[in-house]
């Protein structure tokens, strides 16, 4: 494969091509570091004009990395709430507070010191060491190995180890062979190619700079790559979730709890619940069941509020929520972090996830109907 030609091709396509975008300010390869880190980390899973906002109002409230390591988890949470898969702004939090106290507040140039900081791999380290620092570092994101694998009509899973390692090679050889201080926009090139051109369902190959190149468009087999290992069944599970109110429905403070710290959507509040369990008789069953272990709460549930659906990397969830009413026992925080009575109207300052945000909504229109 001539990999300098195919540099040469990308550089040229991204000068015309490119997307404006807030992180996009100086040319790819001479960027902040600590924007590049957060840019990467938040379009990872995200759609790019979401990411785009987000980044926005997150560079607004927290400008620079110091400014990040400094502030508090909540805070941190409350700027991400929304964006889901927490765990990147824990460890966009905590890899800022590391390298604040060790390396100065400037990120580290090397692959191997940024992959030991939180939340940091192969393909963040390759982003932020070509995108911000200009080295010939490679990168392998969803697109990046989607175009390589039709440029090379791989017909082997990409998932398998194998097909992994030859897209990596790949990867490198396109940045060893690109021009001097060209490689982070040969990498931006290759994610972009992949983003607006080379597409999942029907690449666009009669406007791809690579097309002569291309061992799939000459083969006709772009459509089948690339190759993917089959799917497993996503399991599914109802969720049960209380508005446990202390007093009278709106007008007393309602029970919120804190997730723990390490494990998903970890230090973001939610309508304590749980997961039903064979062994409940029904989903007011398992309510009153969860509450009590997790808090030491007993309540008494009434009727249905709202049904939210939701999909998560590896699970799917239908959240069922209850009115419920506070009965007896002091809150503890027994299989959560933290609890709170609040009000309805302090909600806004806690971070909750998606589903939770749902339940808000709908608590808030029910509170304005008749
Ligand atoms: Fe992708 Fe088509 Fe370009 Fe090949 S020619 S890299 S399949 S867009």
């Amino acid at each position: 494969m001539n990999y300098a030609e195919i540099a040469r091709r990308l550089a040229a396509w991204h000068d015309e091509q490119q997307r404006a975008l807030p992180w996009r300010g100086a040319p790819a390869g001479r960027r902040d570091a600590y924007a590049v880190w957060v840019s990467e980390i938040m379009a990872q899973q995200t759609r790019l004009d979401t990411a785009a906002d987000y980044f926005t109002r997150w560079m607004a409230r927290f400008p620079t990395l110091e400014a990040l390591a400094a502030a508090d988890q909540q805070d941190v949470l409350k700027a991400w709430e929304g964006l889901g898969y927490y765990a990147r702004a824990r460890n966009l939090h905590r890899a800022a507070q590391i390298v604040a106290e060790t390396y100065g507040g400037r990120l580290p140039r090397t692959r191997r010191e940024l992959l030991e900081l939180p939340g940091i791999g192969e393909y963040s380290a390759g982003a932020i060491l070509s995108l911000a620092f200009g080295l010939h570092e490679p990168i392998l994101d969803g697109n990046v190995k989607r175009v390589f694998s039709r440029l090379a009509d791989i017909d082997s899973p990409i998932d398998e180890r194998t097909a992994l390692q030859r897209l990596w090679e790949m990867a490198r050889a396109l940045v060893e062979a690109s021009a001097e201080g060209q490689a982070g926009v040969v990498n931006e090139a290759l994610m972009e190619l992949g983003a607006l051109v080379c597409t999942p369902g029907r690449p666009r190959c009669l406007a791809c700079p690579l097309h002569d190149l291309c061992a799939a468009a000459a083969h006709g087999t772009q459509a089948q790559r690339p190759v993917r290992l089959p799917r497993r069944k996503t399991p599914h599970y109802d969720v049960a979730a209380g508005v446990i109110w202390q007093g009278e429905a709106y007008a007393s403070p309602l029970l919120i709890a804190q997730r723990p710290a390490d494990g998903m959507l970890g230090g973001l509040w939610e309508f304590p619940g749980g997961k039903l369990e064979p062994d409940d008789a029904d989903l007011q069953a398992c309510l009153r069941r969860e509450i009590a272990e997790e808090l030491a709460v007993e309540i008494e549930v009434h009727e249905p509020l709202t049904t939210v659906r939701h999909a998560y990397t590896h699970f799917r969830i239908t959240l069922h929520a209850f009115h419920a009413r506070w009965l007896d026992g002091v809150p503890q925080a027994l299989g959560c972090a933290d609890w709170r009575w609040a009000r309805l109207d302090q909600l806004a300052e806690y971070p909750f996830p998606v589903t939770d945000q749902k339940i808000i909504q709908s608590l808030a229109q029910a509170e304005e109907s008749p």
